[in-house]
């Protein structure tokens, strides 16, 4: 279909142009406003500018990828300081190529600073991060910004030089800087910082590293305060240690939690509040400092409502846009059904799984001797062995508490202190972490909800799938799932959904094995078993194999060409569901469960 091709194309095209065309609009209006302004609020305007540009970093580090940094004023410093050291030297290119450098040099301290954030979590991370800023406050004191003992003024760059001109000229680096913000938030990286937030083992799971995620939110987050206070320096031409303290650092945290400083809009309203709150009370005869109360108020009733501003705004207007996706998709499923009820004769469903594909004889995909996992008195796993062969889906069952979950936890490297050994295909996977195991192509999904709600369908499944895909391939395998479209945001979707989309993006990820911890719980009946009917088409269509846990023993029958029973750790029986579902023991150990017989 050439036509829906460069429909896709189009709306592609679009999708990036348009941001461009709102930067573009922005840096218009920002010209007007600078002829416009008188020369007072310039100068407040270009103090809002450099705040939004630290906020919006702030919003990576905090918003995006949850991590708690109290020391991004302590980045804009070293940015300053970058900035005025190249002036004193005269390094040659001029005010620009000094405020990059001074991004440069703030985003390497991020990730210095970073570091402690792989081991730190929550208020320890906030404390440390706060101890950053003060020593580096001392520091400052002591060491000074560059020519300031000399009273050397930073040089504006050429044609920008006047109030008015620098305020232009900090908007068009407030547009870069959005834009490029926007282009990562969309990319790989933004979403890794939401998984990485939402949860650090369904980032692993994918094959993503949780520390490169919260290392370039950490100097992404750095390298825009850098920019910040370089543009900073370029405003005051004399920087000095007193903008840029912890207690500041702190105030613009609570701003950027309070406005959602994760979205761009909301940073420019942050920045905007910024200088307007202090400039309020000081016009009401009230000591600016209080400012830093009002922020305090605004910041406690965020965090513990849980939401902010940019968040209630948009949430007002999806609850609308999901409201009317949801209706949409309700339709097109109705539908679906009625064609599939028409074509499909259905005996077809209960027919036996076909067997492993034709390279049965070859190497089994995934093959575990004696594993055993031992938590403190209790015997998890228990010398569990068994193999799964390629091009086949294998059902792993046992009653609650068996030891299903933890086998997939420990075949995927969560469980380090597991022993036994664990081969995909030809490889021993020994020690490799879940990122790792992931990568070489062990996937496995979670009982729990892993899938991180801030991301859309399409970015979560190009972000699991971890490969080129195109936006036809996207499509189709969320519309073999029965999945919401790519356009979807997780958030406005149940959790039985979202697991299902967690599936979906796994079989396109193309793993080696797909490990799958009872993928439909939370969903109807009726879609229980359409996914049932599509795994088991899965291994052909996709090639991999799968290990299915699941509960349903009618669906298990329709599925699985062979079937593993855990008990207490152990295996009970192994091999063609028809002769383990013969098994005596089998039998004996699901007495009373009528659904066996
Ligand atoms: P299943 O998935 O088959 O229902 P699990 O693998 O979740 O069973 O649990 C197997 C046994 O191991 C249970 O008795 C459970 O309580 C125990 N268990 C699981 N995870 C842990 C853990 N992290 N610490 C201690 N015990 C655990
Ligand atoms: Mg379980």
């Amino acid at each position: 279909m050439p036509h829906a091709d460069s429909g896709l194309a189009r709306s592609r095209a679009l999708r990036f142009l348009w941001p461009l065309a709102v930067a573009v609009v922005g840096v218009v209006a920002g010209y007007l406003l600078s002829v416009g302004l008188s020369g007072y609020f310039v100068f407040l305007a270009v103090s809002a500018v450099t705040a939004a540009i630290a906020i919006l970093g702030l919003g990576i580090v905090t918003g995006s990828a949850g991590m708690i940094a109290l020391c991004q004023l302590t980045f804009a410093a070293v940015g300053a300081w970058v900035v005025s050291l190249f002036n004193v030297l005269e390094v040659p290119g001029g005010f620009v190529v000094w405020l990059i450098a001074g991004g440069l040099a703030a985003g390497v301290v991020g990730i210095l600073v970073g570091l402690p954030a792989l081991r730190l979590r929550g208020v320890n991370l906030a404390v440390v991060t706060l101890g950053f800023a003060a020593a580096f406050d001392v520091t400052l004191l002591q060491i000074q910004f560059p020519g300031s003992k000399d009273g050397i003024p930073v040089l504006r760059p050429e044609g920008f030089s006047t109030d008015r001109g620098y305020f232009f000229f900090s908007i068009i680096v407030l547009a870069v800087c959005g834009l490029v913000v926007f282009w990562l938030q969309r990319g790989r990286w933004g979403s890794s910082w939401k998984a990485v937030a939402f949860s650090e083992r369904g980032t692993a799971s994918v094959g993503q590293s949780v520390q490169q995620a919260k290392l370039t939110a950490f100097a992404v987050s750095a390298a825009l305060g850098g920019i910040s206070g370089g543009l900073l320096a370029g405003q005051v031409q004399l920087p000095f240690a007193s903008s840029f303290t912890p207690l500041q650092s702190l105030a613009l945290y609570v701003l950027a939690v309070m406005s959602g400083a994760y979205l761009i809009d909301m940073a420019i309203f942050g920045g905007i509040l910024w200088v307007l709150v202090p400039e309020l009370l000081k016009r009401w005869g009230v000591p600016q400092d209080w400012g830093f109360v009002i922020f305090g108020a605004l910041g406690v009733q965020a965090l513990t409502s849980g939401t902010n501003l940019g968040q209630g705004i948009r949430n007002l207007w999806w609850k609308r846009a999901d409201r009317r996706a949801a209706a949409a998709r309700e339709a097109a499923k109705a539908d679906a059904a009625a064609d599939r009820a028409a074509v499909e004769p259905p005996a077809e469903a209960s027919a036996p799984p076909a067997p492993p594909a034709a390279s049965a004889s070859d190497e089994p995909a995934l093959s575990v001797t004696g594993l055993t996992v031992q938590f403190g008195a209790l015997k998890a796993l228990d010398e569990v062995s068994l193999e799964v062969p390629a091009g086949s889906v294998m059902g792993l069952i046992g009653p609650n508490g068996a030891g299903k979950s933890t086998f997939v936890d420990a075949i995927s490297g969560f469980l380090p202190h597991a022993s036994g050994t664990v081969r995909l295909g030809g490889t021993a996977l020994g020690r490799m972490s879940p990122t790792k195991r992931a990568r070489l192509g062990l996937r496995r999904t979670f009982q729990q909800d892993r899938v991180p709600p801030a991301l859309t369908v399409d970015a979560y499944v190009r972000f699991v799938a971890r490969r080129r895909v195109t936006a036809e391939e996207v499509a189709e395998v969320l519309d073999f799932f029965g999945c919401p479209p790519a356009r979807t945001r997780l958030a406005g979707v149940d959790v039985g959904t979202r697991r299902l989309v967690e599936v979906a993006a796994n079989v396109l990820a193309k793993p080696r094995v797909l490990l799958l911890d009872e993928p439909a719980a939370g969903l109807s009946h009726e879609e229980h078993l359409e996914l049932g009917a599509r795994l088991r088409e899965v291994p052909a269509r996709y090639g991999m194999a799968i290990v299915l846990i699941e509960h349903d023993l009618d669906l298990v029958r329709t599925v699985c060409s062979t079937l593993t029973v855990l008990d207490f750790g152990r295996v009970l029986a192994s091999g063609p569901q028809d002769e383990v579902l013969a098994d005596p023991a089998v039998i004996k150990a699901y007495m009373g469960e009528t659904e066996m017989l």
